[in-house]
């Protein structure tokens, strides 16, 4: 049986069906020009998502995590210093990769629930006189635990250290979420993927990169072929890839980032900010904490909700499955069994998110947890009634 409700997992995303259609295409000789009449657009249109002008955009068959690989490979070599935190499953498992890539990975161990430490970052970049750091990783959105870091930070750090290592971002679960501005913020490179905030199906690593990481390709060493950004720069020179690319997503890509441009980025924002916000309110009046640690780390794209001490938060994701046909996120890594998690990313309406909260309520009541039913809906109710989308565009 396949299930008609929405999905609330922090990716891969619900699917507009517009785009569902867009990715089902038949086949096309992909050395022909109409493939390039698919390629470029999608190509610009990503440019303007990331907010980059200089940038290049780059999109291979793959998912984030090929994205990061993509990252690494083309612009580090062997033995070379990084430096990142842990704050998260994602964090740690790109951490993880550099490693198995035989980089030298300084990790700044942060509480799962905090953000990226700007500040202890300066402090390390500005006693590493001889410039050994290479690269610095941040996470925008650490999805584990509903953490947004502040990438301006980050940059201000590597500034202040007058520091003139790569800014390596995880955009994954923030682009085309929340604001994220390549070129004002100097990240040198930013890593996402098809199935998070362009709401399509997994199956693309989407990146952009800075001129200056655009220079380090020539000096990297790292082994990489089928992710080697030179060989796919000389593919789109010539309207095409250096092998078979995935037509339908990227004709997919290419719809939804016109989607995300129609509708206008800053409203795009504001609405999963709304989302997001109702979210919180439900949680609270539930009397539930967030695993973010801080409103300012608040993510507008996941909330990680803490469970009572002792209740396994597994067991909510199992009943709504089991028993609602509706799917949240499980907790990850250190946090598994003490959060799930509501993912409110991508494709969502004020609706659609009121449907979610009713059923994680049914979900806790029915497993005993002290929830009245209706409080956390109401909560929502009042913040989307106020800031009502509809109202917004029917005065627009
Ligand atoms: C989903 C996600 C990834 C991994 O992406 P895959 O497409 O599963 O490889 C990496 N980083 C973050 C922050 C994510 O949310």
């Amino acid at each position: 049986m396949t299930s008609q409700n929405p999905v609330f997992i922090p990716g891969p995303t619900n699917i507009p069906e517009v785009l569902r259609k867009a990715v089902d295409m038949p086949t096309i000789d992909h050395r022909s020009p109409v493939f390039g009449r698919i390629l470029h657009p999608a190509l610009d249109g990503v440019k303007q998502v990331l907010k980059t002008a200089e940038g290049r955009v780059f999109v291979f068959p793959s998912t984030g995590t090929g994205g990061w690989e993509t990252a690494i490979t083309n612009t580090l070599s062997a033995g070379d210093k990084v430096l990142a935190t842990r704050n998260g499953m994602f964090s740690h498992r790109w951490i993880d990769m550099c490693q198995r890539h035989g980089l030298d990975v300084q990790v700044v161990m942060q509480e799962w629930g905090e953000g990226v430490p700007a500040d202890r970052f300066e402090d390390i970049l500005t006693a590493d006189r001889e410039h050994q750091i290479k690269a610095v990783l941040a996470t925008h959105n650490e999805t584990a635990t509903g953490v947004r870091s502040d990438i301006a930070a980050v940059r201000r750090a590597l500034d202040a250290a007058g520091h003139p290592a790569l800014l390596l971002v995880d955009g994954v679960s923030s682009i085309a979420c929340y604001d994220f501005r390549m070129d004002e913020w100097g990240v040198d490179i930013a890593v996402t993927g098809s199935q998070k905030g362009f709401m399509l199906p997994p199956g693309l690593a989407i990146l952009g990169f800075s001129p200056k990481a655009m220079a380090a390709v020539e000096t990297a060493r790292l082994p990489r072929t089928f992710f080697d950004i030179r060989d796919m720069a000389r593919g789109y020179a010539a309207n095409g890839y250096p092998y078979t690319p995935p037509v339908g997503l990227l004709n997919g890509l290419n719809l939804a980032c016109q989607m995300l441009l129609d509708e206008g980025l800053d409203n795009v924002f504001a609405r999963h900010h709304r989302i997001a916000e109702g979210v919180r309110r439900a949680v609270d009046a539930w009397g539930l904490r967030l695993c973010a640690a801080r409103p300012d780390l608040y993510s507008d794209s996941v909330s990680a909700i803490r469970v009572p001490e002792g209740f396994d938060a597994n067991r909510i994701v199992s009943h709504a499955l089991n028993t609602y046909d509706v799917a949240f996120g499980t907790g990850l890594g250190d946090v598994a069994g003490k959060v799930f998690r509501i993912g409110h990313l991508g494709m969502l309406t004020d609706v659609m998110a009121l449907s979610g909260i009713a059923t994680a309520e049914m979900v806790m009541a029915d497993l005993g947890l002290p929830i009245t039913l209706g409080s956390g809906v109401a909560a929502a109710q009042d913040h989307y009634r106020q800031s009502a989308a509809g109202s917004q565009r029917a005065a627009a």
